[in-house]
């Protein structure tokens, strides 16, 4: 029989997922998690998983609590194994019992995987200790945020402000001012240490220290926004500035890790332990095209073509493949003058038996284009297979230059993950300060789907830029780029501690 599975997802660090939690997530056939559950849990899940986003966008719940229950019901009984994944602990204010017994009226058995509350791992992380031997011997976890259907506060003010108890609010923040109010009017000393936690255990993480009386004009001052914790008790003057985790260099830094397969995997998990907010950039799938007919023509009539640009690998790759078909070889393309955009295609090229004409020194469209000029392109018929969506720079330079240019998509390239969307957003909305490159492809990709000319807008002010190695930082120049960063010891674990000691650098200067 299928079940229902009520899981915790922990504070945010995908570390604090339990192993029960893990097994659960890799078994569902639908997944339905909420905001606070950090996303990359979601790569446990098996492929096929139906993913559900349950949570807030722009403020505003995607789906009512009504109908998050229904959707629990229904898909239970449709017989798929269902995972409901909740931020923190299931059962610490998060309407995980009010689903559970909506489930169990619908006749669908539940089981509960209980997770690491952010009142726990939050705390830890900000360096507070939630009890304390010397000066806390109980905790209380409170709502910030009653029912408002409710005609008045259930909180016993009173007993809370006489408990000498660690106060831990959620949902706390919008009302932090009735929070400290209350507490004061009922007779908590104002100079009782409180603090806020934000995000807690993420890379996003911050935090703000005051007394009880000063905290809500703080927050307010320093735009202290949600989801955080308002933990209020003697604890809270245990905290040793900063903690272990808010000492990270790269906390609350986003880094871009271009992904070259096996490596990023390993550069990702050391960013993240160095406290960095690491966005892969998504890899790119090859694909053949469907049709090859308007290739075969332009080989049948390849002298009427003075150029050929060739300006990738897999452009090369691909155009041989249909002149093979057509039982050619190197010897049709003759009379042509063949160009190559970078080492890679260049070599490429050399292996199919062809030395290229022209291979220019930096891979913008500026000096390709003056390179080709300089080569008399002008009045003259050049073809560029190449992607079928590529970026429209170098042929419409060239025809603006006076040559006739026709393009030709001889293969596809198709994003392997989700779209680069996300990585635009963030890098627009200032949240990215670093981009890796850990080899020359790494390189070549990044520029498959990001302009050079919109690159600039960002480096090198807000943006730095990190190559493993010479090699990779000099493809990088020829799109224009100089490296900040390039470590001595060219590994994955020497670029790693080679952006440390430059993030170090910055917060000194
Ligand atoms: N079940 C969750 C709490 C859900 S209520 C748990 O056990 O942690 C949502 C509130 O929890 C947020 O408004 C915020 O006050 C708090 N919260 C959850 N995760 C948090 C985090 N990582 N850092 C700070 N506060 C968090």
């Amino acid at each position: 029989m299928t079940k229902t599975y009520l899981v915790g997802a922990g504070p945010g660090d995908p570390g604090l997922l339990t192993l029960k939690a893990r097994d659960v997530l890799a078994a569902a056939d639908v997944v339905i998690y909420d905001y606070l559950a950090n996303e990359s849990m979601l790569e446990y899940c098996g492929k096929d998983t139906e993913l559900i986003y349950a949570g807030k966008r722009g403020g505003e719940h995607t789906l009512s609590q009504e109908e998050i229950n229904r959707l629990l019901v229904e898909k239970a009984k449709s017989g798929f194994t269902v995972a409901r994944l909740k931020g923190g602990d299931p059962f610490v204010f998060g309407r995980g019992a009010e689903e559970v017994e909506e489930l169990r009226e619908g006749g669908v058995e539940v089981e509960i995987v209980p997770g690491v509350t952010s009142a726990v791992a939050a705390l830890a992380y900000a360096g507070i200790p939630l009890t304390h031997r010397k000066c806390a011997s109980s905790a209380c976890l409170i709502t910030g945020h009653e029912d408002p259907n409710k005609p008045e506060s259930l909180h016993n003010w009173q007993s809370l402000a006489n408990s000498s108890s660690t106060l831990v609010f959620f949902m706390g923040v919008k009302k932090i001012n009735n929070i400290c109010d209350n507490l004061l009017q009922h007779g908590l000393d104002p100079q009782t240490p409180a603090a806020l936690v934000r995000w807690g255990t993420t890379c996003m993480q911050e935090s703000l220290f005051s007394s009880i009386s000063d905290i809500p004009e703080k927050a307010k001052s320093e735009g202290f926004s949600p989801p955080a914790l308002l933990v209020i008790g003697d604890v809270v003057n245990m905290k040793q500035e900063p903690s272990w985790f808010e000492k990270k260099s790269l906390l609350g830094n986003g880094v871009i890790v271009t992904r070259a397969r096996e490596q990023a995997s390993s550069l990702r998990s050391i960013l993240e332990d160095m406290g960095a907010c690491v966005y892969q950039f998504p890899t790119i799938a090859i694909q053949p095209m469907e049709d090859y007919s308007a290739l075969k023509e332009s080989i049948q009539n390849i002298q009427d073509y003075k150029w050929i640009v060739f300006t990738s690998v897999n452009g090369v790759k691909y155009f041989w493949e249909q002149l093979e078909a057509m039982d050619l070889d190197a010897r049709s393309l003759g009379q042509c003058r063949i160009a190559a955009i970078g080492p890679a295609t260049a070599n490429r090229l050399v292996d199919k038996g062809i030395k290229p004409d022209f291979v220019p020194d930096t891979y913008v469209a500026e000096s390709i284009v003056q390179g080709l000029l300089d080569r008399n392109v002008q009045g003259e018929k050049v073809l560029i297979p190449r992607a079928e969506k590529a970026r429209e720079v170098l042929p419409g330079e060239l025809e603006e230059a006076g040559a006739k240019v026709e393009v030709l998509p001889v293969y596809k390239t198709v994003l392997a993950e989700e779209s680069s969307g996300k990585i635009n957003q963030a890098i627009e909305q200032g949240s990215i300060q670093y981009i890796t490159f850990t080899s020359s492809s790494t390189v070549e990709n990044f520029f498959q789907l990001f302009s050079p000319r919109e690159l600039a807008n960002y480096v090198p002010n807000n943006i730095k830029l990190a190559c493993i190695g010479p090699i990779t930082a000099r493809t990088l120049e020829n799109y224009g780029f100089q490296a900040d960063i390039i470590p001595e010891e060219y590994t994955i674990p020497g670029l790693a501690s080679a952006l440390d000691k430059f993030s170090q650098s910055v917060i000194s200067d």
